[in-house]
């Protein structure tokens, strides 16, 4: 297994033929990430670039975690369909790959007789939708699943498959995958212009040129730009933060299930949902913005989701924060994503991924390849992709520092670095090994759940330091 993963210095020769790619995918989060792997399966010469030093560095990392069923997405939209066969998917896949997946359920609770109307509504749409397990279930029900829920609530519709998942795992896997069946990675690689030559894209980037025949657009919130590059003028991406609270593992107790508002004209509002981590979230928040930097925290925000959180889960709000995070949606004003093939340019462009992206990834990595195929690519025939396992960081998987087995042949596994999310050396040790290594300490969290917990990182901070900074080249 060769891999070709390049951080630094100048990308292989434009000059030189047989640097040229078949294909290149800008953007290295979850749908970048998937639309690589699913490349992989075929006897093309593909890179797939970030301009960030990692993996899923963007709004891949900062989302809610849900794996949707798709149940309230707008029928007949090209979202719906990709959410429907994603959650199938990328369900299939975590389950091969180790990915940790809870099948919690969701509740969407009815606060007001207003709402309680609206469920019969939700349900027939869920089954527009194709998802036909949803159900109501009245006060009683629903205070004998959820009995730390705010008093007043008069029933719910329950949608049982809606699940949590490993939001960072997940890109990390696709990539991982991808590299190993010969993806070339490039990161610290922000493609700053495209120009045509003799039929191919001639992009430059921060770390020199690149040649490709075939340019894929997985830009997230800079889509809309590469799009322009390439003389388009068809959507603008406005990002709308969502801010998150993470509550400490005490509270996990309180929530079973995903509790969910129901949807009104401000969209979908905030939920209370468990972590595959072991805590609480508490968000987002929906606010449109000008700045596609802007992933900070405001005092506004935080405390709207306190508000919030007092209707849903009052004794929540007596718990522990751990954390407060902040990611951005592509919101590009229409109701569903921008994904449009230009067979003329040999280019697609992936834009308008909002809200779903993580869950419909596989689904749009495989509706991108067929759009490949309609630019005109010539794939040929898919091969088997090697076989994965990822690191587990669930917290109702076995973890290392519980197996006596892994101790006792290894025993950096019974030797614990993170004491909060009970992080092992050997866990630290293999991630900084791993394929794609994490090249910060917050990469290095991602992979390992170290300085993520309780403490952030006050005690362990110096000793995962040490550990990183002795394995940077
Ligand atoms: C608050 C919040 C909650 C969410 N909850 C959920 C959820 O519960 N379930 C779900 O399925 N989805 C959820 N989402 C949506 C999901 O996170 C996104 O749809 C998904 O992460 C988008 O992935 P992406 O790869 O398109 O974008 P990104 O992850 O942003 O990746 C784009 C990449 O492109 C790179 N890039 C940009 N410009 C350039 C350039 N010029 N050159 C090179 N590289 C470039 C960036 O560095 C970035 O890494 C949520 C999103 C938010 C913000």
């Amino acid at each position: 297994m060769t891999v070709t993963l390049t951080t630094a210095g100048p990308l292989p020769s434009v000059q030189d033929a047989e640097n040229t790619y078949d294909v290149t995918v800008v953007g290295a989060g979850v749908v970048g990430a998937a639309i690589a792997r699913e490349l992989a399966r075929h006897r093309l010469r593909t890179a797939l670039i970030d301009a960030a030093d990692d993996i899923g560095n963007g709004t891949s990392k900062a989302n809610t975690a849900i794996l949707h069923t798709g149940f309230d997405a707008v029928p007949g939209s090209l979202e719906a369909r990709l959410v429907r066969e994603g959650q199938e998917l990328l369900a299939a896949y975590a389950g091969e790959t180790g990915i940790p997946v809870e099948r919690v359920g969701a509740l969407l609770v009815a606060w007001d007789e207003e709402q309680l109307a609206a469920l019969p509504g939700l349900r027939a749409k869920a089954g527009r939708n194709g998802y036909h397990a949803s159900r109501i279930i009245g006060a009683d029900e629903l205070r004998r699943r959820e009995p730390h829920l705010g008093p007043g609530a008069l029933g719910a519709l329950e949608v049982p498959d809606e699940s949590v998942i490993c939001p960072w795992t997940t890109p990390l896997a696709f990539a991982t995958q991808a590299v190993r069946a010969g993806v070339h990675l490039h990161l610290n690689c922000r493609v700053r212009d495209v120009g045509s030559d003799a039929g191919d894209h001639l992009l430059t980037t921060t770390r020199g040129p690149l040649r490709t025949r075939y340019l894929v657009n997985a830009a997230g919130l800079y889509a809309d730009e590469i799009d322009r590059l390439l003389g388009h003028d068809v959507f603008t991406v406005t990002p709308r933060r969502g801010q998150l609270v993470v509550f400490d593992k005490l509270a996990r107790g309180l929530v079973s299930h995903i509790l969910l508002p129901v949807p009104g004209p401000a969209g979908k509002g905030v939920l209370v949902a468990p972590t595959v981590f072991g805590n609480v979230l508490l968000g987002p928040t929906a606010e449109d913005l000008d700045d596609r930097t802007a992933t900070g925290s405001t005092a506004g925000g935080l405390r709207l989701l306190r508000e919030k959180g007092r209707r849903i889960v009052p004794a929540l709000l007596d718990e522990e924060v751990t954390a407060v995070y902040a990611g951005l949606r592509a919101a590009t004003g229409q109701e569903d994503y921008r994904i449009q093939e230009y067979p003329a340019r040999r280019y697609v462009a992936v834009g308008g991924i909002r809200s779903t992206g993580l869950t419909a990834s596989m689904a749009i990595a495989r509706h991108v390849r067929g759009l490949l195929a309609d630019t005109g690519l010539d794939a040929g025939e898919p091969g088997p992709l090697p076989p994965l396992t990822m690191p587990n960081l669930g917290e109702a998987f076995p973890r290392p520092y519980r197996s006596a087995e892994l101790i006792a042949g290894d025993p950096a596994y019974g030797t614990l670095v993170c004491h909060c999310e009970q992080v092992t050396l050997g866990e630290i040790r293999d991630a900084l090994r791993a394929t794609i290594p994490p090249h910060s300490l917050d990469g290095l969290r991602r992979r390992t759940r170290a300085r993520g917990g309780r403490c952030q990182g006050f005690y362990c901070g110096a000793a995962v330091r040490a550990l990183f900074e002795e394995a940077r080249p």
